[in-house]
């Protein structure tokens, strides 16, 4: 196939992430099988990327996650002069059959900036979007912009002008997610294990309360706001309050971590990362948002982790109960099912996710969307 397609990462991490990085590491999973599959990507990320690429596009030269913390005109800025310059690269050419673009919201107004002489666009909803209709709501009409989520449940909840401009959603994947007949490396122990930002949608306020309460042991894996390690969150003072997930940490997850039956391990990456999953009794998903992709649910079921999980945003698609995790939506019976997940089967959670989420099928799913966004006309995206 000869399709040239500039995947915008923006600007926040490097490709791969060093650790934390849910875009990044979407773009990272998909590039490959892409190429595989004849197509040609021009990379727009920052300079410290290492992923193997056609072509890349930057304007910083590092990621610029730290900028996330601040202000929001600030972060707007951040973003608008990372899309500023890929906009300038695509006038420069005429060679982009298409943009598939990871860039919330400012990226898709800025891509409806180009008009319709611009190249088509497929832009990839990454977050719940229905708390925030005002994002996608200042943008030009006449453009040739789709969208697609991430899951099903993602998309019902958006908001109509995007969900009418939608061509699907398309899982998440993960790596992990090719071989199920392969040995785990490591045994698995009595552990279970939170993934992800520390934050109140993620729940782990919750999760730390029912692991003091119920009596299981419970790691805490993630960073909280920008910090990655628990020494550079003490040694930030008080002046890291200005987070409101440090604010979130300290005030509601910190009461119930003792060091021992309940941890904070910090951002966790690569093999370590891969081993606390691996070895994982249960993951727990104590979700107080709707989660909309949920990548680190497939990474667990990918290394034989079933997965508990309050019923919200896409767990009920991705998650079988009684297979290959347990749901519930009372907050209060997670605690329990931690317990029941040990009877669970992890072969039958890595079979699922090597029959559904693998990076192949995710690649073949978006190289789909590609053509059919190609093949539409020009439509104003809102009404
Ligand atoms: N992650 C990681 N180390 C951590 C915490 C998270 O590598 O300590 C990764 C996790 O494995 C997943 C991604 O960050 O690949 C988070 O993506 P997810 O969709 O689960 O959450 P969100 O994008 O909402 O943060």
């Amino acid at each position: 196939m000869s399709l040239t397609v500039l995947m915008n990462a923006g600007p926040w991490l490097s490709v791969p992430p060093p650790g934390y990085g849910g875009i990044e590491n979407v773009v990272a999973t998909l590039v490959p099988e892409l190429r595989k599959l004849g197509v040609r990507v021009v990379l727009a990320s920052v300079e410290t990327s290492t992923l193997p690429v056609d072509e890349r596009i930057w304007v910083f030269p590092d990621g610029q996650f730290h900028a996330l913390q601040r202000p929001y005109n600030q972060v707007c800025g951040v973003s608008q002069a990372h899309l500023d310059g890929v906009v300038r690269a695509l006038r420069a050419r005429d060679d982009i059959d298409l943009v598939h673009d990871h860039v919330e919201a400012v990226g898709l107004a800025t891509m409806a900036a180009m008009g319709p002489d611009g190249p088509p666009v497929l832009h990839t909803l990454h977050w719940d979007l229905a708390k925030h209709p005002e994002l996608y709501g200042n943008l030009d009409g006449g453009v040739r912009v789709r969208v697609n989520g991430v899951s099903a449940s993602q998309l019902a909840r958006a908001p109509r002008a995007l969900r009418e401009h939608s061509v699907g959603h398309v899982h998440l994947s993960t790596p992990l997610a090719v071989d199920a007949d392969r040995r785990p490396r490591v045994e698995k122990g009595d552990h279970t294990v939170i993934l992800g930002r520390i934050n109140p949608g993620k729940g782990q306020d919750l999760g730390a309360r029912l692991a003091r309460q119920v009596g299981f042991p419970l790691v805490l894996a993630g960073p909280v706001g920008p910090y990655h390690r628990p020494a550079d969150l003490a040694a930030a003072g008080d002046e890291a309050r200005q987070n409101p997930d440090v604010r979130f940490f300290y005030d509601h997850v910190a009461p119930y971590v003792d060091g021992d039956l309940v941890r904070w391990v910090g951002t966790v990456a690569g093999r370590e990362r891969d081993d606390l999953l691996a070895g994982a009794r249960a993951a727990l998903f104590p979700l107080r948002w709707e989660e909309p992709g949920g990548t680190a649910v497939v990474e667990a079921l990918s290394l034989g982790t079933p997965v508990v999980a309050v019923a919200r945003g896409c767990l009920p698609e991705l998650i079988e109960p009684g297979r290959t995790g347990l749901l519930t939506t009372d907050e209060e019976e997670l605690g329990d099912l931690v317990l029941a997940a040990g009877l669970l089967d992890p072969d039958e959670c890595r079979r699922t996710a090597a029959a559904r989420f693998t990076p192949a099928v995710m690649a073949e799913r978006y190289v789909g969307l590609y053509e059919q966004v190609r093949r539409l006309a020009p439509r104003p995206l809102l009404p």
